[in-house]
């Protein structure tokens, strides 16, 4: 569900035109749908109010500053991975108390700043990461919560590079770990345990793999009753797929209505951490077409957006779809040759879709759909190609919520001597 759609012939975000968008701002443009995104992430306040949930929006996702804060006014905390994100979620106006961090990689630093910053708690990948926190909290006379991040061994049915919840990948720590790091709590004096973290992957379109993990949390909190041990927090991570082709994802409902049995008695306040989900479909890329190649074996559409912009395609083999946003223009093509649709960068690697069937002229624009999650949060300047504009559409109102980067702004941090 989105608000890209096509008004006769052209496509439009929300009410403004897209073509009129990329003519004003120039391309590549990412353009964001407001009401998509705000949809999003009501549906999945509305599917868990039952649990009165903290969702904490995955800030790596997309990371502007203007849709953290849009989402922050709606009462979401925020996820965040890196002393850069902490300092963007302080800027968006985030209070300390609704923010959660996880990485398997925290600094001294990163760990000193969000500690002094009172943060809601750390999701805590590793023993020796736990002893670090108690010893930085000790040394800044702090006390501090953490959840375990708890690695259940499951297989989340997606792309191997986004599946997180495997023993063979490197996030979270096992049962055995995370049960023996609880019984001996009194070891870390200036750390409170006050729960459990999982995220076993993203892209994920069913419900089972969480039914699973979920269960064996469930069997740790009952085993821990036995203790005297009541945690409070289960934080379920994020991970809900969204469609990028022929998917058929779970809609946040029915994935509530399999898990809020499991979660409700267990008696913890519970966290999410989506990311996808609400952002996914809220975000297209628009490219102008600079050449169409015949060559004996292919056709390819080169267009001025690349690999630095959206990654995806080379990094995943990620589809999205991408069509020209003006439809019928009666186009004659000299043959029904499939297109690679390609950036100029200087890399086989650099297409944002492959073997596709689309008619478009030099000079026309396409909209890259899917592009709002995991996006410009992972473009580069490779090939010195400045980032792109951002915008975001609210009805008619438009906000440019990220200049295109300049040349200056290339060089800007380089020295000559
Ligand atoms: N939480 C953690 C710890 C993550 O690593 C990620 C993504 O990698 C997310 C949440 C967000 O995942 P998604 O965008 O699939 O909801």
């Amino acid at each position: 569900m989105h608000y890209f759609k096509f008004k006769g012939n052209t496509l439009y975000c929300e009410n403004a035109s897209v073509k009129k968008l990329a003519g004003e701002f120039g391309t590549p443009l990412y353009i964001y749908s407001q009401r998509t995104l705000m949809e999003h992430f009501v549906k999945l306040q509305k599917a868990f109010r039952s649990l009165d949930p903290l969702i904490c929006y995955s800030v790596k996702v997309n990371s502007n500053l203007a849709i953290m804060k849009l989402l922050v006014s709606k009462g979401a905390g925020l996820d965040i991975v890196s002393g850069g994100e902490l300092y963007r979620a302080k800027k968006a106006g985030c209070s300390a108390q609704k923010i959660v961090y996880a990485s398997v990689g925290k600094t001294e630093q990163e760990i000193e700043d969000a500690l002094l910053k009172g943060i809601l708690m750390f999701n805590v990948e590793s023993v020796t990461e736990l002893q670090r926190i108690n010893g930085i909290a000790i040394r800044c006379k702090k006390q501090c919560n953490v959840a375990l991040r708890f690695n259940p061994g499951v297989d989340a049915k997606t792309h191997s590079y986004i599946t997180t919840g495997k023993y063979e990948n490197k996030f979270g720590m096992d049962e055995k770990i995370v049960k023996e790091l609880i019984l001996k709590r009194y070891k870390f004096a200036n750390v409170n345990i006050v729960g459990i973290h999982m995220h076993i992957g993203s892209q994920i379109t069913q419900s089972a793999p969480y039914v699973n993990a979920i269960k064996k949390v469930a069997k740790l909190f009952t085993e821990l009753k036995k203790y005297g041990i009541h945690l409070s927090y289960f934080n379920i991570g994020g991970g809900l797929g969204i469609v990028y082709d022929k998917e058929k994802p779970q809609t946040a409902e029915a994935f509530a209505k399999k898990v809020i049995p499991l979660l409700k008695p267990l008696k913890v306040k519970v966290i999410l951490e989506p990311g996808r989900f609400i952002v996914g479909n809220a975000g297209i890329l628009v490219a102008k077409v600079l050449y169409i190649k015949e060559t004996p074996k292919k056709r390819f559409v080169i267009v001025d957006a690349a690999m630095n912009d959206l990654i995806r395609p080379s990094l995943y083999g990620a589809y999205h779809n991408i069509e020209p946003i003006t439809k019928n223009l009666k186009r004659k093509t000299k043959n029904s040759k499939l297109s690679d649709i390609v950036g100029p960068i200087c890399e086989s690697g650099d297409f944002l879709g492959k073997d596709r069937k689309i008619q478009v002229k030099e000079g026309e624009y396409i909209s890259v759909f899917g592009s709002g999650a995991y996006a410009f949060s992972m473009s580069s300047t490779y090939n010195s190609r400045p980032r792109a504009a951002e915008l975001l559409v609210d009805g008619s109102k438009i906000r440019c919520v990220r200049q295109r980067e300049s040349y200056e702004d290339l060089i800007d941090k380089e020295k000559i001597s």
